[in-house]
Order: structure tokens, then sequence, then C-alpha cells
């Protein structure tokens, strides 16, 4: 049989082959088998002709992704994907509610800056000069003036040595612990550190140790255990986007000082508006400068359109441009994307009105909803979980906001954990106190009709 099958249990599964495994053979005679999760579900045999085989394996991936969606049916868990047909902002239209003006109160545009007028001019001068893309990655041609005036920028926005631009924040994340640590090092990463931190993990060799949420006497057990290790790197979220609560980062790196460890924080919930002047998690702390190694998107407050970095010690940037496979093997950022995001480090250089305006418009919302009787996750953070706990209640209770003009997600499993279901609100510097106040008063219709509060 195929000697090229992976097994979901022990997670070898064999991407290349994406759950199609083969054997070699005659070209006219291959014999193709589907993995499911405990069989192989079928074998065709090698006599049968080729594109008669073909149509029995996509029947059988058919079958098999039926199954799967419809269990995340049951469960009450898929998700449905909105239409949107205007620029994004606090005011929206969606496909399907044209008769009503929607109010957005889901999106990561912490700043109001994904349609700014200053942004839009700013990328639409870059497409006019650089064009629309680089058709290559940044080490053969895709590196513009305009790529490393970004990358200064950025430092000089953390204080850090220099910095180095990627395609996402996801990309940098899955690409930086792979280059930087061996089975040398170890690595200890909160629990509930974002996806992309997970994956990039992942491809790493270090040890690895999860430390339980927040707990810093976790930490410190698991970093006192971990003898002989070249490099320990702590990692964590500055702020959790679930939770919208804050990683303990001056206690963080209080625990890498005593264990000689360094310290990495993912600031993409972060940079812009988080601490006084928006330096992120550092700053709310207090503590600029004591965190090694910082990683953040420009797909959220710093104009929303896509792109991420890490910035911190020159040596380590060097390294990344050399062996970071999101560089070196995904295309530059399009030069409008990369002009969207000079402007709002500018933007966000230049006032801090932006960023006290959010925090208003947060002590507003969570005060108002922790009044009605909703609990509310998180703490000091935009990000404001409207806890419901029940898969089908936030789904619901979404659609019914919904039909009122209030837009709002319901986040469930595997987002969040089973049984933790929410409502994730996100506050913008561009609601009005007006906008805050209606979303509020449509939660607490929406929350007497469905018995979530009384
Ligand atoms: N890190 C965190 C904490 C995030 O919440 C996200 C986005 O959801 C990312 C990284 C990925 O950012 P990007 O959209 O730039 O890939």
């Amino acid at each position: 049989m195929c000697q090229n099958v992976g097994t979901w249990g022990r997670r070898t599964w064999n991407k290349k082959s994406a759950g199609l495994s083969y054997c070699c053979g005659l070209q006219n005679t291959l014999s193709l088998s589907i993995i499911t999760k405990n069989s192989i579900l079928r074998t065709v045999p090698r006599c049968v002709p080729v594109l008669y085989r073909r149509a029995h394996c996509i029947s059988s991936l058919r079958e098999i992704a039926r199954e799967e969606i419809g269990k995340i049916k049951d469960s009450g868990t898929w998700k449905s994907e909105r239409v949107i047909t205007s620029k994004q902002g606090s005011l929206i239209t969606v496909v399907g509610h044209q008769q009503l003006e929607i109010l957005n109160f889901c999106s990561n545009n912490y700043l109001g800056l994904a349609s700014h007028p200053h942004i839009i001019a700013a990328a639409q001068a870059a497409l006019q000069k650089y064009g629309a893309g680089l058709s290559s990655v940044r080490f053969i041609c895709g590196t513009q003036d305009i790529h490393k005036e970004l990358e200064h920028k950025i430092a000089n926005f953390h204080g850090r040595d220099d910095a180095i631009l990627y395609p996402s924040c996801f990309d940098a994340n899955a690409g930086i612990f792979e280059v930087l640590l061996t089975d040398r090092d170890a690595v200890f990463s909160d629990e509930l550190n974002h996806a992309s931190i997970i994956d990039g993990l992942r491809l790493c060799k270090a040890r690895k140790h999860r430390y339980l949420h927040l707990n810093m006497s976790d930490l410190e057990q698991r970093l006192r255990e971990e003898k002989n290790a070249r490099l320990k790197l702590i990692v964590t979220d500055g702020v959790f986007s679930m939770d919208g609560d804050i990683a303990p980062l001056d206690k963080i790196c209080e625990l890498g000082d005593k264990y000689n460890a360094l310290v990495f924080v993912d600031e993409a919930h972060a940079t812009g508006f988080f601490g006084k002047t928006g330096r992120g998690t550092e700053e709310y702390h207090n503590i600029i400068g004591k965190v090694d190694i910082i990683n953040s998107t420009l797909g959220k407050a710093m104009g929303g359109a896509s792109g991420g970095y890490t910035t911190g010690p020159k040596e380590l940037i060097d390294l990344l441009r050399q062996r970071g496979r999101p560089y070196l093997f995904s295309n530059s950022l399009p030069p409008p994307v990369v002009a969207a995001g000079i402007k709002a480090f500018d933007i966000v250089l230049n006032s801090n009105n932006l960023a006290e305006r959010l925090r208003h418009n947060t002590k507003r919302f969570r005060d108002a909803m922790t009044k009605a009787g909703f609990t509310i996750g998180g703490s000091d953070h935009p990000i404001c979980p409207v806890m419901l706990y029940e898969e089908r209640l936030a789904s619901v209770f979404a659609d019914e906001m919904l039909a009122r003009g209030i837009y709002v997600i319901g986040f469930s499993y595997p987002v969040v954990p089973n049984g933790k279901t929410r409502i994730r609100v996100q506050l913008s510097t561009s609601h009005s106190d007006e906008d805050i106040d209606k979303a509020v008063n449509v939660f607490v219709e929406v929350g007497k009709k469905l018995d979530v509060i009384s």
C-alpha cells in the first residue's frame, strides 16, 4: 500500500498531497486513496482509467468535506460571511440589509484609519508613482525606497534597531521562531496565544512549554525547570484578541531578567492606540524598551490594509532577511499598502487625539453594558467580549442585532474554546457617543428578548 500516508493522531499529515496519498506506478494505473481521520475511505483499483479515478476521488473528497461541514453546522459553530458593499468604517452597508444604515462594531479598525482620507490619498499617490505591486519577493527585485522608509519608521516608533516587513503579522509569527530557535533552545508560550504564534512554534525545534494563561507562577515554575537551554524565549500576545485581556508584561520581563530569558510580544491589538501614546503593551505597563522582540500588524489600527513586521535587534532582523521563509518566498507588500502604513504611522506620531477618543469610547461602552447586566470580558481595552456562552444563542443574537442596524459577530469554537461563546464588540475612534448609546440600547433590547438579561 501507499507509504506516503499521514496520520491525524500523530499530526504527521502529508500536507503536500493534502490528504490524497499516492503510490508510484505506471502513468495510467496510479492507485489513489483518500485518507480520513480513522481509515482509508476508498481505494480505487489500479486498472480503472485515470479520469474515472479522479472523479471518484473528488466525489470522496466532497463527501468528507460535507460530513465535516454537517458536524460544524450541527454544533452551531458554522461561520457565514456577511458581504459589505461600502468602505470599512463605523457606518457601512451590507448585502441583504441595504435599506438600513449599519453601525459596525466588529472590525479591528481601532483608530478609524481604514478609510481615512489621508490614508486613501497616500495609497492613491503610491499607486500612481510605484504601481500596483512588485511581482517579486523583496530580495530579488521587490524592495522600493518606500519599503525601507516604512521599516525605518516602524523601528523608530518602537525605539528598536531595525524592522522587517512581511505580507502579514501571521507571516511574521509563522517565520520568526524557526529562524531563531533550535533544539538547543526553549520557548515558553501563553496557552491562549494567537493561532499564528502556535503555528510558528510548531515549525521550530525548540523545547516547548505552554504556560497557563497569564499565570506567572506557572511560567516561573517552567522557567525554573528548564536547564541548559542556549536561548530561552517567553512568547506572549500583548493583548489577547478573543478576551481583550492584557499580558502582565512587566512581570513577564521581570521573570525574563531573573531566568535569563528573552521576551517576545505580539502587539497586533495594541500598536498605535494602546498605552498613552499608542506604543502598545510595553507603554501600558510603563516598561518601554524592556521587551526584546515585537511583532505587529498594519492590518488593524495602522490603516487596516495588510502587512506585518518584526522589530528588534539589528542582528535578528538581518538574519530574518536571510532565513525568514514568509519573507524570502512571498511577494513584497504592494506600494499602496506600504504608503498607507507610512501615513498611518505619521498620523499616530503627530497626535494622540485618536487614541484618546478610543479610550473614551471604550469606557462609555464598557460602563453602560456592565450597568445593563451584561458580562464583559477583559478590561481597559476596546475589545469587549459580551459573554453569552452558548453557540446557537450567539449567532441568533448577532442576527437580531444586525436586523436592528448593529453589526456584531458571534465568536464560537474553534476561534474560542467550547462553552466560551461570545459576541466580540470592538470600539473604534470613529464611533460617536450616539453610535455607542444606540448599540447599547439594541444590546439591551435583544438581550431581554433572548433572556440574557432581565
Ligand atoms: N496576532 C494577533 C494577536 C492577531 O489577532 C492577528 C489577527 O487576527 C494576527 C497576529 C495576524 O495578523 P494579520 O492579519 O496581519 O496576519
